[in-house]
């Protein structure tokens, strides 16, 4: 599989799952658009691996809940490598409180982050895919876009709007070379999990590696976590041209979540 000479802007690209995609495509030849916050050395430095590998890097810092700054970051993208081959929906946050505590400006920010600025990045990028005549478009839902979980009420609602949202474009470009799917993981060890393990560990007293057991014993039937690198490879795979009539699925890499 090789995507030599191809663009990809990865959203969310400065930490976890985003990370590993981004140097998922970049080992196979791709130019990356890195994106999301971060340390400026941290980000530096990843922009300097990937162009070790031999391909281009840029960094936007377009906010993802900004419209002007996703499209800018679309359009940077354009400017530097003169294509904009694959997106990758990938930035997002999570918060955790019962429905009537959640704050009003939490569910804002959630769904603009998790959800819209998936609409403002496909809107701004997929006449691009149109006039390069190939387009990948691979969202990275959830678990919690098939099924709920108590206090996520914007993640879950976030997630399963994204998933419907990945149906549409699929339907609306399935007379071309454009496909959009999406990728709904279950535990992924991150900073963004690491966080709610580490809030769990506090709640009931229980050291962070018994606070990991029992956050997989309650939903991941595998008892292990998934990796970044193998978000990576199931998104490479979507990009690939063997993929190219697989359109508005979602793949979960779950370890069985789901199945129950
Ligand atoms: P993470 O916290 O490690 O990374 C999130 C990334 O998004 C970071 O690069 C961060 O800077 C970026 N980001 C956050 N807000 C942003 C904004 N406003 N604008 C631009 N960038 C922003 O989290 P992760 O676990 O790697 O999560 C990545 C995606 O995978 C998220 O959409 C998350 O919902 C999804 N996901 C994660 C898991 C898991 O177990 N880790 C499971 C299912 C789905």
């Amino acid at each position: 599989m090789s995507f030599k000479g191809k663009s990809a802007i990865v959203t969310g690209s400065t930490s976890g799952i985003g990370l590993g995609i981004a140097m998922k495509f970049a080992h196979l030849g791709c130019n990356i658009v890195v994106n999301g916050f971060g340390d400026k050395d941290v980000i530096n430095k990843i922009v300097a691996d990937i162009k070790k590998l031999g391909v281009g890097a840029v960094y936007s810092p377009a906010d993802m809940s900004k419209s002007n700054e996703i499209r800018e970051m679309v359009e940077l993208c354009h400017k530097e490598f003169k294509s904009v081959d694959i997106l990758v929906n990938n930035a997002g946050i999570q918060y955790l409180a019962p429905i009537t505590e959640f704050p009003d400006e939490k569910w804002d920010q959630i769904i603009s982050i998790n959800l819209s600025s998936a609409f403002h990045s496909m809107k701004a990028a997929i006449p691009y895919m149109r006039k390069g005549k190939f387009g990948r478009i691979i969202n990275i839902a959830s678990a919690h876009g098939l099924v709920g979980s108590e206090h996520k009420a914007a993640y879950c609602s976030a997630k399963h709007g994204l998933l419907g949202l990945t149906k549409v474009v699929a339907l609306e470009t399935a007379l071309e070379n454009i496909t959009c799917n999406a990728i709904c993981p279950g535990w992924v060890l991150t900073p963004l999990v690491e966080k709610q393990i580490a809030e769990m560990a506090k709640e009931k007293n229980i050291s962070i590696a018994q606070a990991q057991t029992e956050l997989l014993s309650e939903k991941q039937p595998s008892l292990a976590f998934a990796t970044p690198d193998e978000i990576g490879e199931m998104a490479a795979f979507l990009a690939s041209d063997a993929a190219r009539q697989v359109r508005g699925s979602a793949f979960s890499i779950d370890g069985g979540w789901v199945s129950r």
